[in-house]
């Protein structure tokens, strides 16, 4: 059964800045595949999951481009698209470093769908911009033919897309990958689930789910899994080397060791930025709180030291 949860963000996957190209991609994984490597060789046994925000981003992009002579994928398809391309692109960079490491696998991805409630508030409040831009007359057509929900970003000068971000609150695939870990998946396996945070369902009962255009928060869904696994750590992995209170402040300060009661005050005080810091935190109390152990957030390349308390932030019930 595996004992760490390990979330990879989005910069593991693409560089921030670049051109966004497969090259690129695969650059920035081999760094994230040396530090997962060397994790495994600590011997932590590995559950991966990992976030779509700029590969979504792109195929949404083509979609559009493309729309007059290839119909277009609505979101939910888009983001089993992603699953699918970013799965293989960890298994390529990841299995020849664990095999270096002396701790072969096979990673194998398993394309997850995760239920939203039909009832979260979330789903009729879309806060999640994604796409392109769009001036102002465009935005009011999308609004009216499309039914979209835009809104102006002021610093960027234009109008995009915004799409809901609901919690997960149940996976699909769950008991059957429960099943297939106790009784048919070998130590020869690294398993990735819920890429992307999960192509987003609703339950419309008698086994029937349907796909909806929503995104959901990889950190959300990489809690969820931990808990329905029942792993006592979780891992979440990004672009910054640890929590930060005060982030960007003369008193800025980063978190080493925090309990979960200390760390809910910050989380009142408004210390985590929403939609990128926040989803961390509140994923990192809803893990422990189902029993979870230990979350740590750290910088990718530094997780084997992290693991170790040397650095990033280390999260205890
Ligand atoms: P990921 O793809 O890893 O999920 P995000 O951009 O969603 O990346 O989240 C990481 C970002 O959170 C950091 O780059 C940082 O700018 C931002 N952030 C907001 N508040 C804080 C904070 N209090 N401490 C550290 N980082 C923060
Ligand atoms: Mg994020």
């Amino acid at each position: 059964m595996p004992r760490l949860v390990v979330a990879l963000g989005g910069n593991a996957l693409e560089r921030a800045g670049g051109t966004g190209s497969w090259e690129e991609s695969v650059i920035q994984m081999r760094t994230a595949a040396r530090a997962l490597a060397t994790a495994a060789a600590q011997g932590e046994e590995l559950l991966l999951t990992h976030g779509n925000g700029p590969q979504v981003g792109a195929l949404l992009r083509q979609n559009e481009l493309a729309e007059r002579e290839v119909p277009p994928r609505a979101l939910d398809v888009l983001v089993a698209e992603t699953e699918g391309q970013i799965g293989y692109l960890i298994a390529q960079e990841l299995e020849p470093e664990l095999a270096r490491s002396g701790r072969p696998r096979i990673v194998q991805n398993f394309p997850s769908r995760m239920v939203v409630s039909s009832r979260d508030p979330a789903l009729r409040r879309p806060s999640k911009p994604i796409g392109r831009f769009y001036t102002e007359n465009e935005a009011n057509l999308l609004r009216k033919n499309r039914g979209w929900t835009l809104a102006r970003d002021a610093a960027r000068g234009g109008w995009r897309r915004l799409v809901p971000s609901p919690r997960p609150i149940g996976w699909v695939e769950a008991e059957s990958f429960l099943q297939l870990l106790a009784h048919h998946l070998t130590d020869r396996t690294m398993p990735i689930v819920a890429g992307g945070g999960g192509i987003p369902v609703l339950d419309r009962g008698h086994g029937r789910f349907s796909g909806i255009e929503a995104v959901i928060d990889k950190d959300y869904a990489a809690a969820l899994v931990g808990r329905l696994v029942g792993a006592p750590r979780l891992a979440i992995l990004t672009d910054v080397p640890a929590v930060a209170v005060g982030f960007h402040k003369p008193w800025e300060r980063w978190l080493t060791d925090v309990r979960a009661a200390e760390l809910r005050g910050f989380v009142e005080a408004g210390e985590f930025g929403a939609g990128s810091m926040l989803p961390k935190v509140e994923a990192a109390l809803d893990f422990l709180d189902g029993g979870g152990k230990e979350v740590v957030i750290c910088d990718t390349s530094t997780l084997p030291r992290a693991l170790r308390g040397e650095t990033g932030t280390r999260i205890h019930p």
